[in-house]
């Protein structure tokens, strides 16, 4: 029985979710208390709730002290069992970040799975839709799966109502280095807004434009979702290189200017396109889950998270496996995870 400490490292919600998969796959139970330990609000909320919900139901798991704001939880791993499920958040709660916990564990399954997700697909401090789609998703591909995405519907916070479907064809993880994006094939910029003014959506572009001066006029789309599916809004930039591509979004607030937004998120993949690295700060610390079950590999990055530091911890602690960083002499850093 391995035994966490929830508010060591990150000390959020992030332990968790690769203390499950790691658990299912691995086939070491664990025990963590003090769960987000680090967070204003510590405890289960209600989408790490489903989270951990989503891995005992695709599997024959069982899991002691899962109710709302629960401090503590042991799970004691079973078989994985592939099929159709469903899963429902229940507030504007993250399906990427369910998907996070069961997607590790359904590639290892004996047969293919479909998956449907309600919950928030595009809110701050989880992964949009869109990364996961574009970003994430490919390299998970390019190491052997086929995992595919469909949104259904959006769903913004605090609303949530987002519907999200993943198909999964298993197949082993191999090893694969990440460390040449290749060549800038696009670069584009798509503004999601439901049920709120277009003027507040043609700001916060325009904001965005002042910094990104040299694209193309036509890289900037804007997509007016039903009414139904708000209110919400969401700016989402993509840079597309020969070997991934890297999405980074920024969300309206109620009480902060579109233009603050649009500036921000403009900065962020003119920083990234500006550098060298593979992966962006959220790919980052994504990577090193499939990298540690593939059994290894090596990818660049931009600066190391304490996302990606507390993720190579758990990762070390069920399957033995360090990771190793260094600074190399581009500004880049080198994520090395062991074989
Ligand atoms: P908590 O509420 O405890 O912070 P959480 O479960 O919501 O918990 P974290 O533990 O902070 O979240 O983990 C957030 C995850 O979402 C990380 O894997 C991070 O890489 C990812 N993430 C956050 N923002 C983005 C983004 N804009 N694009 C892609 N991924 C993101």
């Amino acid at each position: 029985m391995i035994t966490i400490d929830g508010s060591e490292g990150e000390g959020g919600g992030q332990v968790l979710r690769n203390s499950c998969a790691l658990s299912l796959i691995t086939g070491e139970a664990f025990t963590i208390d003090n769960i987000r330990g680090k967070r204003a609000k510590p405890g289960l909320m209600r989408q790490h709730l489903t989270s951990i919900q989503a891995a005992c139901q695709i599997s024959t798991s069982d899991c002691d002290g899962l109710e709302m704001r629960s401090s503590k939880i042991t799970f004691r791993p079973g078989k994985v069992v592939p099929g159709e499920y469903s899963f429902a958040v229940g507030t504007a709660g993250s399906t990427g970040l369910v998907l996070q916990t069961i997607l590790m564990p359904l590639i290892y399954a004996d047969g293919p799975s479909r998956v449907t997700i309600e919950g928030g697909t595009h809110a701050a401090m989880a992964p949009p839709f869109d990364f996961l789609e574009k970003c994430y998703l490919p390299i998970i591909d390019r190491m052997g799966p086929t995992v595919s995405a469909k949104i259904v519907r959006h769903g913004f916070y605090p609303r949530g109502g987002g519907k999200i479907v993943i198909d999964i064809d298993p197949a082993p993880l191999r090893a694969i280095d990440c460390m040449d994006r290749g060549e800038l094939i696009s670069r584009s910029g798509m503004m999601k807004f439901a049920g709120i003014p277009f003027d507040i959506a043609e700001r916060m572009i325009k904001a965005s434009r002042k910094t990104l001066t040299d694209w193309r006029e036509g890289a900037f789309i804007y997509r007016d979702l039903p009414d139904s599916e708000g209110p919400g809004m969401a700016i989402l930039f993509e840079a597309e290189y020969e070997n991934v591509t890297e999405v980074v979004a920024g969300f309206g607030k109620i009480g902060v200017k579109a233009e603050r937004i649009g500036k921000s998120t403009a900065a962020r993949i003119a920083g990234y396109i500006g550098s060298t690295a593979f992966a962006g700060p959220y790919l980052q610390d994504q990577l090193l889950l499939p990298f540690a079950i593939a059994g290894g590999g090596k990818f660049t990055s931009v600066k190391i998270s304490q996302h990606t530091l507390t993720a190579a911890d758990i990762i070390e602690r069920f399957t033995g496996r360090a990771t190793r960083f260094s600074k190399l002499d581009d500004g880049t850093h080198l994520v090395e995870v062991g074989g």
